[in-house]
């Protein structure tokens, strides 16, 4: 009888955001001219044969151009990703997501959920209405991924390749080869349905959890600004005047900054804006530290940190994090009777350079 028998964990949630996969143009030749996010989760699973009498449930949960994600739509994933998680008849969740902003999403999740069971990002580079769609196929592998028994951690599958959130990128603006695993490649493959594993599945790295708790309206501002030649200080210190509680700076090479923008990062610095060096490459990150033992922070005026292989976008999540995390544990540990403890307090109290030591590892984190 079937109550008799354990349940085994076998449905797959499908969690639509939107982007290209759910994308729909005009007219079948306009590969790169459509509306991202046109159809919903359910219509995403129905047009695709070969999920059909699989055990799935599909969620709406938005339909938009992944270019547009907001932070208030992060918490609202987690927390579905969560729930539906903490469901024994679940195997695993898949979220179908724009390409342009993956990277934020997969590092935002990779670092404030447990994912001990897989939680798969797929998308797609063409529109659904294209003629040959890279869509289905991304779906049925991700299908496959998050219904295998073993499988966990935060990932993502494109084009057959499975990566994890660190070291992800979006390196090409229109190809079906669109993403990056970084230097380290990706974790797996999925070759003619079945799962080749090239390396360890992501040890779970929910370094900030706690932010969760709090409404993201009330995240730390964190944004990023470009080093070029010709950089102005200036364009930082704007920043620092709308705002912002932490700055990462897209710095050219191994993190190198332009010397006005430097200036001006250290004076945000001293006034206590969380500061983090970044590398606008697409590949390689900042390489932290030197042989001749010297940190690499020691040897920046300033100390300004490294973001390690964050690219310039996922070091802004982090950091964010990171700061929301410190204000958190502010609020967690503030006095009742102190009823104007709120953020301006918190972030008095955050760490001035960002983080505490243990929310900055290398050579990942911020
Ligand atoms: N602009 C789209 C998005 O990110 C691109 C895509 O999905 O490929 O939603």
């Amino acid at each position: 009888m079937p109550g008799d028998m354990p349940q085994r964990a076998a449905t797959v949630v499908i969690i639509g955001t939107g982007g290209t996969i759910a994308g729909a143009a005009a007219r079948p030749q306009d590969l790169t001219r459509y509306r991202a996010g046109s159809l919903s989760a359910q219509q995403l699973i129905q047009a695709v044969p070969a999920l059909a009498g699989q055990a799935i449930e599909a969620e709406s949960l938005a339909q938009i151009d992944s270019c547009d994600m907001d932070h208030a739509t992060w918490l609202e994933l987690a927390r579905a990703i969560q729930r539906h998680a903490a469901r024994d008849d679940v195997a695993g969740i898949v979220i179908t997501h724009g390409t342009d902003t993956l990277e934020e999403t997969a590092c935002f999740l990779h670092r404030t959920l447990r994912a001990d069971k897989p939680v798969v990002l797929t998308a797609a580079m063409r529109p659904a209405t294209a003629p040959s769609p890279d869509g289905p196929q991304n779906l049925v592998d991700a299908v496959l991924l998050a219904g295998t028994p073993g499988v966990r951690g935060v990932l993502a599958v494109l084009n057959g390749s499975v990566f994890g959130a660190d070291g992800l990128r979006k390196v090409h603006g229109f190809r079906v080869d669109a993403f990056s695993g970084g230097d380290a490649g990706p974790l797996a493959l999925l070759q003619d349905g079945r799962l080749r594993l090239l390396r360890a599945w992501p040890a779970a790295a929910p370094l900030f959890e706690a932010a969760l708790q709090i409404d993201p309206a009330s995240w730390p501002v964190v944004d990023i600004v470009t080093s070029h030649a010709g950089a102005r200080g200036a364009t930082l210190q704007a920043l620092v005047q709308a705002g912002a509680h932490g700055i990462v700076i897209a710095g050219t090479g191994n993190g190198s900054v332009h010397t006005s923008l430097l200036q001006a990062a250290v004076q945000a610095q001293r006034q206590g804006v969380a500061v983090r060096r970044a590398s606008r490459c697409l590949l390689g990150g900042v390489v932290d530290g030197a042989a001749d033992g010297q940190s690499d922070e020691a040897r920046w005026p300033g100390g300004i940190p490294s973001a390690g292989d964050a690219t310039p976008a996922q070091a802004r999540v982090q950091l964010m994090l990171a700061l929301a995390t410190a204000l958190a544990t502010a609020l967690a540990t503030a006095p009742f009777t102190a009823p104007d403890t709120g953020l301006a307090t918190a972030l008095a109290t955050a760490p001035a350079s960002g983080p505490a030591p243990e929310d900055r590892p290398r050579p990942a984190g911020v």
